[in-house]
């Protein structure tokens, strides 16, 4: 009699712990894609943002947050229903990326068989369009709100509690909340990471003559220039420079001007200014990405912030996201949260090797080392005797050898 009422009450704690939902913290573009895919595999999510995207004007200036989404991340945003929308919208194909260095020949990299490399996108249109697509899901709930701690009972139950007080208990808390996570602190998960000293500086413009779907970058001295199409007389320019230079130039338009003309203006031709911007690059990556005791962990930014060099920064974050859904995918409701945790530490592997590659490039290409100038030189020479090589290296800028 009284092995069967344990039984029982073990038996509604299981089902009481099943109830509770998986709590996710920022609506970014990674949180929310996260949020919708737990919920279309069956589990109830809340979403805690608490500056959800309200508007978003296709015929407004371009945003200076854009992001370069390869096709593995096109199909999963297609497969929950929002790519479609975003295309609509305002999003700029790319068919060929090229890389050289400042006096050497372009090697370039296509698709296959006309397939584009991807899409660049306004980050704040993908969000708009991912948090409006929770608002309509039955099972997420959208609460604008913030993250300010975590809780728990004396059985060891875990609960957040919101800026505003309340208090939610969960099955499984994922932090989405973007670089400097407050989520990643209270589970007490360390990260290692050092600064570049080097400052990204965007500047969006309108060009006077038409530009190809072509992405491209250019390995300066001690500097790197990047063009990213927007549309066929728009472009995001980017600058990876001295942290003290970037500042001095980009004090105000007059400064900035000349400065970005004698690097930009030979490749485009005239431009107008539409908006600029810097921030400070950080490499940073958590040491592990889940913690047992509170029964969560961190995806996206809140886990690993790369160079931004290979456009890599929200790719990573969908991948986390792949990896949870494929976990997912073939297990019992109660190994969920086992299943989740042993999915980020796969994606811990993969992104730490991303973050390390991204990392040496930076530096490799800084470097005035002779020997490393020598060994970039002898690099860009034999991707340029390689075709296969480089329809491989395309394939898997454009995303489509990681397909899972
Ligand atoms: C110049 C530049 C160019 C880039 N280009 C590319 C590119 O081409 N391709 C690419 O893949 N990536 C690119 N990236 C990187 C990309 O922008 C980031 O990796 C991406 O935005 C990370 O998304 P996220 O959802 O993890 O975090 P975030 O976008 O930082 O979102 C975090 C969310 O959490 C919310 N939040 C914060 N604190 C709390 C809290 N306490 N409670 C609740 N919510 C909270 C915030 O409001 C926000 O909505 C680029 C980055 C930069 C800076």
């Amino acid at each position: 009699m009284h092995n069967r009422k344990n039984r029982i009450q073990q038996w509604m704690h299981q089902v009481a712990e099943r109830m509770k939902p998986w709590v996710i913290v920022g609506g970014g573009m990674v949180g929310a894609t996260a949020a919708l895919t737990l919920a279309d595999q069956g589990y109830s999510v809340v979403l805690l943002e608490p500056k959800p995207e309200t508007e978003f004007d296709p015929t407004s200036a371009y945003d200076l947050r854009i992001s370069a989404i390869t096709a593995d991340n096109i199909a999963q945003l297609n497969a929950l229903g929002v790519w479609e929308s975003v295309v609509n919208q305002r999003a700029q194909r790319f068919d060929e990326l090229a890389v050289r260095e400042q006096q050497g020949p372009w090697v370039e990299f296509a698709g296959r068989g006309g397939e584009p490399l991807g899409f660049m996108v306004e980050n704040k249109l993908l969000q708009r369009l991912l948090q409006e697509r929770c608002k309509k899901h039955p099972l997420v709930h959208v609460k604008i709100d913030g993250f300010a701690r975590i809780d728990t009972n004396e059985t060891d139950a875990c609960a957040v509690v919101t800026s505003a007080g309340d208090e939610i208990p969960y099955s499984g808390l994922l932090g989405a909340d973007g670089a400097q996570s407050s989520v990643r602190k209270a589970l007490g998960l360390g990260t290692a990471g050092s600064s570049y000293r080097e400052r990204c500086l965007l500047v969006n413009v309108e060009t006077e003559k038409a530009l190809p779907p072509r992405t491209w970058q250019i390995f300066a001295d001690q500097e790197v220039h990047a063009l990213l199409p927007l549309s066929t007389h728009h472009a995001c320019l980017i600058v990876y420079a001295n942290h003290d230079q970037v500042l001095v130039h980009s004090a105000n338009e007059q400064t900035l001007m000349p400065w970005m003309q004698t690097r930009f203006a030979h490749h485009i031709g005239n431009f107008k200014f539409q908006g600029f911007g810097s921030f400070p690059l950080r490499h940073q990556q958590v040491l592990t990405p889940w913690s047992h005791r509170f029964q969560g962990g961190v995806i996206g930014d809140a886990a690993h912030a790369v160079h931004p060099l290979a456009g890599q920064g929200v790719n990573l974050g969908f991948r986390d996201v792949q990896g949870i859904a494929s976990a997912l995918k073939h297990c019992r409701d109660e190994d969920a949260v086992a299943a989740v945790a042993g999915a980020l530490a796969t994606r811990q592997r993969e992104n730490m090797l991303m973050g390390c590659g991204l990392d040496a490039i930076a530096k490799g290409f800084r470097s005035q080392n002779p020997l490393i100038q020598a060994a970039r030189r002898g690099l860009f020479h034999g991707l340029s005797m390689q075709p296969q090589l480089r329809a491989w290296i395309g394939r898997i800028a454009g995303g489509r050898l990681l397909s899972r």
